[in-house]
C-alpha cells in the first residue's frame, strides 16, 4: 500500500506534534507516525519552563494546561554546603511568570490531539522501520510497520522528531554518540514527599556529584523525582544510575529528608538525553531533525521541552517555506538557524557543566546566590537560557511582500 504526503513526521513528542500542528494548520498534508499508542508514558521530569510556556502561548495552546496541571512559581537550588537559593519567575521580561509540571503522558497526548484536530493524520502504534533508498538526491519516503504489517509512505520531506535515539537520524548517520553531549537520567513518581510547594527543586548535592537530582511537585504530596548525570562524567567517577538514585534518596543533606517517608508509585525508569546541539547533525537531503533527535536539550538544566517546541516550530516554518516555494535548498537554512539561536549558549552551557559542575565550585556559587537575590536571578536566567529575547521564528521567512504563512493553503500539483 502506498501513501503520499507533503511531510511525514516521525515521533509525536512535543517537537513532532508542534511541527505537525503548524504544518497541518497551514494546509499541508501531514502524517505523524508514532511507535506507541496514546496515551503513552515518556520518561521525563515533566517540568515545563516559562520559556516553553511562552511557546505554547504563541501557539494558542496554553489554555490546555491552565487549571489542569500544577503551576510553578520558580526554582529552588539546594547545595549541601551552600544553602538554598530561590529564584522566582519571571526570568526576563519576555517570559511568563509561571511554569507547570505536566506529566508527559497527558501533555504529549494533548499536543498530539491538537495536531490531529489541525488536520494531521496520526498513526500511533506504527513504528518507523527504514528510509527508502536515495533516488535523485533525495529520500522518496519511508517504511513503517505494525505487528508484522509494513507500509510504504511517500513524502516530499521527512521530519525526524523521534527523540534522542532517533532511528531516522541513525539511518542517515546523523547522530554523534559523544559522551560530552549525552546524559542519562532516571525518574519515578513518588507520593508522601515532604515540604514540596509550587517550586521546582534542583539538588546539585555533594553526595551525588557530578550528578544532580530533582523533585518537581505534582500537588498533594506527589512529585516527579529523579537523578541524572552526563556520560563523560564516568571518566572521572564510577557512576551508576541505580546507585545514584539510592544515594539521592538516602544520603543527601536536603533531598533525603524530604523523601524519607515517600513511596515510589512505580518502578523508576531511565532514559537518555542528547544535549548541546552537537550530538547530531540536523539535516541531510530532504530530511531534517528536531527536538532531542537534533540534540536540542539544554546541557545545563537538562530541560528539553522548550527546545523541542521551538525547534519543532522552526522545522515547520522551514518545511512550509520549502514546500511553498517548491525549493528544497531552503532546508540549508535550518541547521544555520539552530546554531545561530542556540549554538553560543549551548556551547557555553556544555563548558559550564563540564568544568563547573563540581562541589568546590557549586557550593560557594550557591552560597553567594542564596544571599544575594540579584545574583541568584542572573544565575537562574543563565541556567534556563532566559537571558536574550527570542524573536518569533515566523519573522525569519515572512520576508516583505511574501507573508507565505497567510496565503491560502498550499497544494502541490500532482
Ligand atoms: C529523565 C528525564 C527527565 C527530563 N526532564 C525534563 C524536564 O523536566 N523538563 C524538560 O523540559 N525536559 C526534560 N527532559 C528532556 C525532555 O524529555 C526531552 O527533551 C523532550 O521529550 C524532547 O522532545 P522530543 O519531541 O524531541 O522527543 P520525545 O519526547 O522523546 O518524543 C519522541 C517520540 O518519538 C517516538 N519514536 C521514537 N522512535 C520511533 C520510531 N522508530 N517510530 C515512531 N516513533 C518513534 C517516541 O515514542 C516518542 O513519542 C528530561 C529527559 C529525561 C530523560
Amino acid at each position: 500500500m502506498k501513501e503520499e504526503y507533503d511531510v511525514v513526521v516521525v515521533g509525536a513528542g512535543p517537537a513532532g506534534s508542534v511541527a505537525s500542528f503548524l504544518l497541518a494548520g497551514w494546509g499541508f498534508r501531514v502524517l505523524v507516525v508514532e511507535k506507541d499508542l496514546f496515551p503513552r508514558e515518556k520518561v521525563c521530569g515533566d517540568g515545563i519552563a516559562p520559556r516553553a510556556v511562552h511557546s505554547l502561548q504563541a501557539l494558542g495552546l496554553e489554555g490546555d494546561l491552565e487549571g489542569r496541571f500544577l503551576r510553578t512559581r520558580g526554582i529552588r537550588f539546594y547545595a549541601t554546603h551552600g544553602g538554598v537559593t530561590e529564584v522566582r519567575y519571571p526570568m526576563g521580561s519576555l517570559y511568563p511568570d509561571h511554569g507547570y509540571v505536566a506529566p508527559r503522558r497527558d501533555l504529549d497526548f494533548i499536543l498530539a490531539r491538537r495536531a490531529r484536530e489541525a488536520g494531521a493524520e496520526l498513526w500511533d502504534g506504527w513504528r518507523f522501520a527504514e528510509l527508502m533508498p536515495f533516488r535523485e538526491g533525495r529520500i522518496p519516503g519511508l517504511v513503517v510497520e505494525r505487528e508484522g504489517e509494513r507500509r510504504e509512505v511517500r513524502a516530499v520531506y521527512i521530519l525526524g522528531a523521534d527523540g534522542p535515539l532517533s532511528s531516522v537520524g541513525r539511518s542517515l548517520g546523523l547522530l554523534r554518540n559523544d559522551p560530552l553531549y549525552m546524559g542519562v537520567s532516571l525518574r519515578a513518581y513518588m507520593t508522601g514527599v515532604r515540604g514540596v510547594s509550587d517550586f521546582l527543586e534542583i539538588y546539585p548535592e555533594d553526595a551525588i556529584s557530578p550528578g544532580c537530582g530533582w523533585i518537581f511537585p505534582l500537588g498533594g504530596g506527589r512529585a516527579n523525582v529523579g537523578v541524572g548525570f552526563m556520560l563523560y562524567a564516568r571518566r572521572f567517577r564510577d557512576l551508576n544510575l541505580n546507585r545514584l538514585w539510592e544515594t539521592f534518596l538516602t544520603r543527601t543533606r536536603y533531598a533525603a529528608e524530604k523523601l524519607a517517608s515517600a513511596e515510589t508509585l512505580e518502578r523508576p525508569r531511565g532514559a537518555i538525553l542528547r544535549v548541546g546541539l552537537k550530538g547530531s547533525c540536523p539535516r541531510r537531503a530532504n530530511v531534517i531533525l528536531a527536538g532531542d533527535a537534533a540534540s536540542m536539550t539544554n546541557p545545563i538544566s537538562g530541560e528539553g521541552i522548550t527546545y523541542a517546541l521551538e525547534s519543532g516550530r522552526w522545522a515547520a516554518e522551514t518545511l512550509a517555506a520549502a514546500l511553498h516555494r517548491g525549493n528544497s535548498d531552503i532546508l540549508e537554512i535550518y541547521p544555520r538557524i539552530l546554531s545561530w539561536y542556540y549554538g553560543r549558549y549551548f556551547h557555553q552551557g556544555t563548558l559550564a557543566i563540564r568544568y563547573g559542575n563540581r562541589p568546590e565550585f557549586v557550593n560557594p556559587l550557591l552560597f553567594v546566590t542564596s544571599r544575594f537575590s540579584r545574583l541568584g536571578d542572573k544565575m537562574g536566567r543563565f541556567l534556563m537560557n532566559c537571558r536574550r529575547s527570542f524573536p518569533s521564528p515566523a519573522s525569519f521567512f515572512s520576508l516583505p511582500g511574501e507573508p507565505w504563512a497567510e496565503r491560502p493553503p498550499y497544494r502541490p500539483t500532482p
